[in-house]
Parts: C-alpha cells; sequence; structure tokens
C-alpha cells in the first residue's frame, strides 16, 4: 500500500473498505448467479441468452477483481470467507430455481437494478473524495447499465416470440 495513495483519500478509508467488501459479496454472488444461470436455462432462444449469461458471468469476476485491488491498495483485505458474502452483501442471491429462459432474465435485470443503485450510490458517496475509487467505480457502474440493457433486450425479444406464437 502506497501511503501518500491513501493519504489522499479524502474520507475514512476504514468506512469505504468495508463499503468495497459490501460491493466485493455483490459482484462474487452475481458472478454466480450468472454463471449456474447460464448452466440450468431452459427455453427459447436459450443459446443467445447464455451467450449474455456467461459474458456477463465474466464481467462480475472481472468486477471482483477490480475491487478486490482497490480494497488492498487502501491497506485492506478482500473478504477471505464466502460466508461473508451473504452477510455483506447489497443484493443479495437469486437461485435460478425455475430455470425458464424468462425466470432466468427477470431475475438477473432485478440484480442488475440493484447493482446500479449500489454504484451509484457508491459514486455519489466517493465525489470529491477518493477520485481513484471514483473511477473504479464509474467503470463497473457503465458496465452494469449496459448489463441491464442487454439483459432487457433479450426479454423483450423473447417475449415478442412468445407472443408470436400465441398470435398475437
Ligand atoms: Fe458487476
Ligand atoms: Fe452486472
Ligand atoms: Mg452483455
Amino acid at each position: 500500500m502506497g501511503t501518500k495513495g491513501i493519504a489522499i483519500v479524502d474520507m475514512d478509508v476504514k468506512k469505504l473498505i468495508g463499503v468495497l467488501n459490501k460491493a466485493f459479496s455483490d459482484e462474487w454472488l452475481a458472478y454466480y448467479q450468472y454463471w449456474i444461470g447460464a448452466k440450468v436455462v431452459k427455453g427459447p432462444m436459450k443459446e443467445a441468452v447464455i451467450a449474455e449469461l456467461t459474458e456477463h458471468a465474466a464481467d462480475e469476476l472481472r468486477h471482483a477483481d477490480m475491487l478486490a485491488t482497490r480494497i488492498l491498495q487502501l491497506g485492506g483485505t478482500p473478504v477471505t470467507e464466502p460466508k461473508e458474502w451473504y452477510k455483506l452483501t447489497n443484493c443479495g442471491y437469486d437461485a435460478p430455481e425455475d430455470p425458464f429462459v424468462k425466470a432466468v432474465l427477470d431475475q438477473n435485470i432485478k440484480g442488475e437494478q440493484c447493482a446500479i443503485m449500489t454504484y451509484k450510490n457508491l459514486l455519489n458517496y466517493t465525489l470529491n473524495k477518493d477520485p481513484v475509487t471514483y473511477n473504479i467505480v464509474l467503470q463497473i457502474l457503465q458496465d452494469e447499465v449496459e448489463h441491464e440493457e442487454d439483459l432487457q433486450a433479450d426479454l423483450e425479444d423473447l417475449l415478442t416470440m412468445l407472443n408470436v406464437h400465441k398470435g398475437k
């Protein structure tokens, strides 16, 4: 950890590390939710949805890496015990118990909407106080906004297709 790099952080660094570890826990749970969703999903448009879920899983794992790197720079330790993810998470974990493609998309859209709110709050929290963390959070937020849009586009295509089948 760099002493000057930490000294320029104009906020309670311990508290910041705590907040980053909450987001870090979210990212691991989001990663697994996408990863297992891609394995179990069933129904029309399955191939397109699997490709999207797999891509998003990789993005969430990359987000976890970005947050871990920042936590370490700040002199903290990323959560070492997975059981803690459940205690620290902002957005929780939705097991894809219903593997139908619409149910999986709905769950992940809900997750992304929570992630967008979480990172928007983190942007406000770090604005003018920690530009390095702010920049990382902004990059992650841009990805989460893209994730939500991708999933909603897949859902729209799916609903159009289902309605065509019903003759609507
Ligand atoms: Fe993420
Ligand atoms: Fe995401
Ligand atoms: Mg995508």
